[in-house]
């Protein structure tokens, strides 16, 4: 599966505020810096679709993007505002936490979440909270280990191993995971195929109900 078209919809300040949850939805986040935007332009195969390095100050949205992929199939494509900006206000973290937690639990078509991680680090506090406290939500997601290109493959796979063994202390069994590079152009194809395959199981929940 490949996206054909993808164009940006709407920016939303709450759940509330987002479209209609008629179309599957894929949603993405991480720590800022991390190389979602440029993740969600590889997928995406559009240079300027998502902004690299949008500035810590500016106000937090929910992203929408509208997806229209190979198999004729549209989907709604989310950037989550990320976590770890240092330069963000005790208020800024306040309210970040607020929308998300109301995206998470409230967004009936949200099918994954795919939490990004620096492929270079070792296991980072930050994120192992925020995914456990998805488990807290039980929301289904998926790991995406980002610039594998920056260091070497044993380096990238030493780390992915730490942070899964760091996950198995409080989960019982290792979620879906990627290696991507967005200069090498790598992962794409995979995540692509686990969308689809989660868009088809999507199809045929809604079609029994
Ligand atoms: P965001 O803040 O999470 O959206 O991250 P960006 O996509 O803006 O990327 C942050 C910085 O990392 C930018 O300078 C990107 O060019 C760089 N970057 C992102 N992805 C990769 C990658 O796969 N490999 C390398 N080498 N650099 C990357």
């Amino acid at each position: 599966m490949e996206i054909i078209h993808a164009d940006y919809l709407i920016s939303s300040p709450s759940v509330e505020k987002c479209p209609d949850p008629n179309k599957a939805e894929y949603a993405f986040i991480g720590r800022s810096n991390v190389g979602k935007s440029s993740l969600i332009n590889m997928l995406c195969n559009k240079k300027d679709l998502a902004k690299v390095s949008s500035s810590p100050g500016k106000t937090q949205m929910i992203n929408h993007f509208i997806i229209v992929s190979s198999d004729k199939r549209e989907w709604y494509l989310v950037d989550l505002p990320g976590y770890g900006y240092a330069k963000r206000s005790i208020k800024q973290r306040n309210s970040w936490q607020k929308m998300i937690e109301g995206y998470i639990q409230k967004r009936q078509n949200l099918v994954n979440l795919f939490v990004l991680i620096d492929s270079r680090l070792k296991p980072q506090k930050i994120d192992l909270e925020f995914i456990n406290q998805l488990g807290e939500w039980q929301m289904p997601f998926a790991l995406v280990f980002t610039k594998a290109d920056k260091s070497t493959q044993r380096e990238a796979a030493n780390n992915v191993n730490d942070f899964l063994k760091e996950l198995l202390k409080t989960w019982e069994e290792v979620p879906p995971h990627f290696v991507t590079s967005a200069i090498k152009k790598t992962g794409a194809k995979q995540i692509l195929n686990f969308i689809n395959e989660s868009n088809t199981s999507f199809q045929a929940h809604r079609n029994k109900a």
